[in-house]
C-alpha cells in the first residue's frame, strides 16, 4: 500500500530526489518557526500546513519522524539581509512592553493558529534565547576561519566557504538585492552572526560573548537549534520561498564551517540533505504583510464565518511549490468542498474501524500512495479522499478505515467533525444560534399549515438579520449568515 518510492523536490539540487534516510527508518526534520513580533498571517501559515503535511507523509511511508519548529524571539532583523533593527525590540518599544511578553503573547497566538489548522506538534519547540550559550559556543568554533570582526560585530565571510549561495535563484555574487548598510564589510553578502549593541544602548535582550555585548544573528540561531537537535546532517529543511535567497544560504555557510565540509556538489554538506521550499500565499491588494498594518489572520477568517479547516483545505488544494492565490471566493469553495466531505463522512461516524484491504479501495490506496509519494501532490489526493468517501455498497468499517487513513496524511479531521462544527457564526452577528433554530422551527409549522405568509415573514425577519434561508440545499444546510 506504501510502496510508490517517496520522492521530493530539493530546492539545493533542484532536483526530484528520492528521499533516502541519514539513519534508516528515521525521518529528521527542521522548520524555520515564525519570528513572534507579530500576529502570522495566514501566509506564513501556509509554510506549517506544508511542513505538517510533509510530517504525515513521512509517518505514512513508515519513517520514525522527529520534527523541530523554532520560534525565534531573538535576532531577525527588520530587513532580511543585514540592515535594520531587530524585530522584537522594535516592536517591544513601540508598544512599550517588555519584549519577554511580547514574544510570549505572540507564541500562543501562534500556537492557537497551529491548533484551529490541524498541525500536528512537533517533537521539539525550540525558542532561539534558550540557545545562546549554545550560539556562542558554535560562533567561537567557526571564528578563526571563517569570520572577521567589525565594531558592529562578528562577521561571516561568505568567500570562506565553496559555494556560497548556491541554493539561490538570483545571483549572489553581486550581493543583489542587498542593501550594504555596514562599513567594512568584505562582501556584501557577508553577514553578522553576533551584533554587538552599540556603545551607550541598551538593548531588553543582550549577553555577553567574546566579541561583546550583544545579540545572536538570526540565521546562527537556526544553524545551531537544526544541529544540535537533529544532528548535521540531518534530512529535511524546511520554509518560505523567500529563505531560499538569503536566510538558508547563510545558514548553509555556517553550517560547511562548522563542519568543516567541503563543496555542495554533496548536498549533505550543507547540514542538512535536503531543502524543500513552500511557494507563497499571495494576495492582489497585497494587505498579507504584517508590516502593511491590517492583514490576514487566520482569526480574520473565522470571524468571518469561515472554518480554519476550510483554509488547511485551500491550501492542499494547490501544489505546495505552486503560489496560492487568497480570495474569498476561493475560500468559500473550499469550505463547501469540506462540507460535502464532512457531510459524506458523518454517514461513517457509528461504523466500527474495519480492515484496510477490503478490495474495493485497493486501486485508491495504491493511488493515493503514488500521489502524496509524488512530492506530496496533495490535490491529487484529496481528490482520492473524496472517491474513497464516494465509494457505494461497500461496508462502512471498511470505508471508514480507508479515510481514516487517508485524512491521517491530509489532516482535515473528517471523523472528529460533524456539520455543525462547521458553521461558525460571523463576529457581531445580530443573531444567535438558537434564535435562527428556534426561528425555523415556527416558520416549519407555519408551512406545515399552509400559512405561507407566517413563513414568509419569519423569512424576512431573518433576512433583516442577515440569515439566509436556504430551502432545498443539497447539502442540507437550512440557513447560512
Ligand atoms: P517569518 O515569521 O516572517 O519568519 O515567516 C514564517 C514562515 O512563513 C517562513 O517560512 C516564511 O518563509 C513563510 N512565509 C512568509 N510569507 C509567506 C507567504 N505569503 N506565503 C507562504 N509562506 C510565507
Ligand atoms: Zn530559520
Amino acid at each position: 500500500m506504501t510502496d510508490h518510492p517517496l520522492t521530493l523536490f530539493n530546492s539545493l539540487t533542484r532536483r526530484l530526489e528520492p528521499f533516502d534516510p541519514v539513519h534508516p527508518g528515521e525521518a529528521r526534520v527542521y522548520s524555520c518557526g515564525p519570528t513572534v513580533y507579530n500576529y502570522p498571517h495566514i501566509g506564513n501559515m501556509r509554510a506549517y500546513v506544508f511542513a505538517d503535511v510533509l510530517g504525515r507523509t513521512l509517518d505514512w511511508k513508515g519513517y520514525r519522524l522527529t520534527h523541530v519548529i523554532n520560534i525565534t524571539d531573538v535576532g531577525h532583523l527588520t530587513d532580511d539581509a543585514d540592515a535594520g533593527e531587530d524585530k522584537l525590540e522594535k516592536a517591544a518599544a513601540e508598544k512599550a512592553q517588555s519584549i519577554w511578553d511580547i514574544a510570549r503573547h505572540y507564541t500562543e497566538a501562534y500556537w492557537t493558529d497551529i491548533r484551529a489548522l490541524n498541525i500536528r506538534q512537533p517533537a521539539h519547540w525550540s525558542i532561539a534565547t534558550d540557545y545562546i550559550e549554545a550560539m556562542i559556543a558554535f560562533a567561537q568554533e567557526i571564528a578563526d576561519a571563517h569570520c572577521y570582526e567589525l565594531p558592529g560585530g562578528l562577521y561571516f565571510d561568505v568567500t570562506s566557504v565553496p559555494d556560497y549561495g548556491r541554493l539561490a535563484r538570483a545571483s549572489t555574487d553581486e550581493g543583489e538585492g542587498r542593501i550594504e548598510a555596514v562599513e567594512g564589510k568584505r562582501h556584501p553578502a557577508d553577514f553578522a552572526i553576533w551584533r554587538k549593541t552599540p556603545a551607550g544602548e541598551k538593548r531588553q535582550m543582550e549577553w555577553d560573548s567574546p566579541w561583546g555585548r550583544g545579540a545572536p544573528g538570526w540565521h546562527l540561531e537556526c544553524s545551531v537549534m537544526s544541529g544540535k537537535l537533529l544532528g548535521f546532517p540531518f534530512d529535511i529543511h524546511t520554509g518560505g520561498i523567500d529563505h531560499r535567497e538569503i536566510h538558508h544560504p547563510n545558514e548553509i555557510a555556517q553550517n560547511q564551517a562548522f563542519s568543516r565540509c567541503g563543496s555542495l556538489d554533496n548536498p549533505a554538506h550543507s547540514g542538512a540533505r535536503v531543502w524543500m521550499h513552500n511557494n507563497f500565499l499571495v494576495e492582489r491588494s497585497g494587505k498579507m504583510s504584517k508590516s502593511a498594518g491590517e492583514f490576514l489572520r487566520l482569526q480574520l477568517l473565522i470571524d468571518k464565518g469561515y472554518h480554519p479547516l476550510a483554509y488547511r483545505l485551500m491550501c492542499l488544494q494547490a501544489h505546495y511549490r505552486s503560489e496560492l492565490e487568497f480570495s474569498w471566493d476561493g475560500l468559500g469553495a473550499a469550505l463547501t468542498r469540506l462540507k460535502r466531505m464532512v457531510i459524506a463522512a458523518e454517514r461513517l461516524a457509528d461504523a466500527p474501524e474495519g480492515a484496510l484491504d477490503h478490495p474495493k479501495f485497493a486501486d485508491l490506496l495504491d493511488r493515493f500512495d503514488a500521489a502524496i509519494s509524488d512530492d506530496l501532490n496533495s490535490p491529487v489526493a484529496l481528490t482520492l479522499l473524496e472517491d474513497a468517501l464516494a465509494v457505494k455498497k461497500v461496508d462502512a468499517g471498511a470505508k471508514r478505515a480507508v479515510v481514516a487513513r487517508m485524512d491521517a496524511v491530509l489532516g482535515l479531521g473528517l471523523l472528529d467533525c460533524t456539520r455543525a462544527d462547521l458553521r461558525l457564526r460571523p463576529k457581531g452577528a445580530a443573531v444567535t444560534e438558537a434564535e435562527i433554530v428556534s426561528a425555523l422551527a415556527r416558520r416549519r409549522e407555519a408551512r406545515a399549515v399552509k400559512d405561507f405568509a407566517t413563513s414568509d415573514a419569519i423569512r424576512d425577519e431573518l433576512a433583516a438579520k442577515s440569515v439566509e434561508v436556504m430551502d432545498g440545499d443539497p447539502l442540507g444546510w437550512e440557513w447560512k449568515l
